[in-house]
């Protein structure tokens, strides 16, 4: 996907902002489409192709930690669409509610417009490489692309977004351990420093909805002082 074929639509109510995003978004080359209400940006993801969300965590008619939930949720092709929350409160609560429910970035008010079109970039090209280049190993495991889905024997398995980044590169390089530093670089684009202990959160829940895929099967493997890899053969 090229910049110039890329739909972002900005959910957000400050008009301000919203210009100065638009302006730097659209000198990148995005197509962008604007609104400020949730029920807006609800009618336009019904009608129209999105490739990215901007949204605003602070909105007239509802939040948008509430907004992405519904869109993932209700919005069939929408389910993992990238998104960066732009928020008012940089609380780390904000940022973990945010990214547990599948936001790929947030930035904190006042922000540079072009610091913005930067995060966005980054997030597209960690996401259509991701999109691109992944097969998995093994027939039990089927990863759909274009849903952004992983099923195992025929059934879905509902991942966060987190995880499933965690799965699909654990499936694009079974056996290899990937250290915590480096799958927090991988799924998250900004640097954590003292974060190893939610990819350990993170690894714990997906651990627990393989266990439901096959008890038996112990898909991932700790390497103690190093990290995590992925088991296929079995
Ligand atoms: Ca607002």
């Amino acid at each position: 996907m090229n910049i110039g074929s890329t739909s972002v639509l900005i959910v957000e109510d400050e008009q301000e902002i919203a210009d100065a995003l638009e302006y730097a978004l659209t000198t990148e080359g995005y197509q962008i489409t604007r609104v400020s209400t949730g029920q807006d940006a609800m009618a336009v993801l019904r009608t129209q192709t999105m490739n990215f969300l901007v949204l605003d965590v602070g909105l007239p008619d509802t939040n948008g930690f509430e907004l992405l939930k519904a869109i993932r949720t209700n919005q069939e092709p929408y389910s993992n669409l990238p998104c960066l929350f732009l928020t008012a409160r940089s609380e780390e609560i904000d940022r973990i509610i945010g990214l547990e429910i599948g936001a790929d970035d947030y930035v904190c008010k006042p922000f540079s417009p072009r610091e913005v079109a930067a995060r966005i970039k980054t997030i597209l090209k960690r996401f259509n490489s991701f999109e691109n280049n992944t097969r998995t190993n093994s027939d039990a495991f089927v990863h759909n692309e274009a849903k952004r889905e992983i099923s195992f024997d025929n059934a879905k398995i509902n991942l966060t977004k987190s995880e499933y980044i965690l799965m699909t590169l654990f499936l694009e390089q079974p056996g290899r351990v990937f250290s915590r530093r480096e799958l927090i670089d991988l799924v998250w684009s900004e640097k954590h420093p003292s974060d190893d202990r939610a990819i350990d959160t993170h690894i714990k829940s997906l651990r627990a909805k393989l266990s439901q895929c096959d008890p038996n099967i112990p898909f991932i493997k700790t390497h103690r002082g190093h990290g995590y890899s992925f088991n296929l053969n079995f």
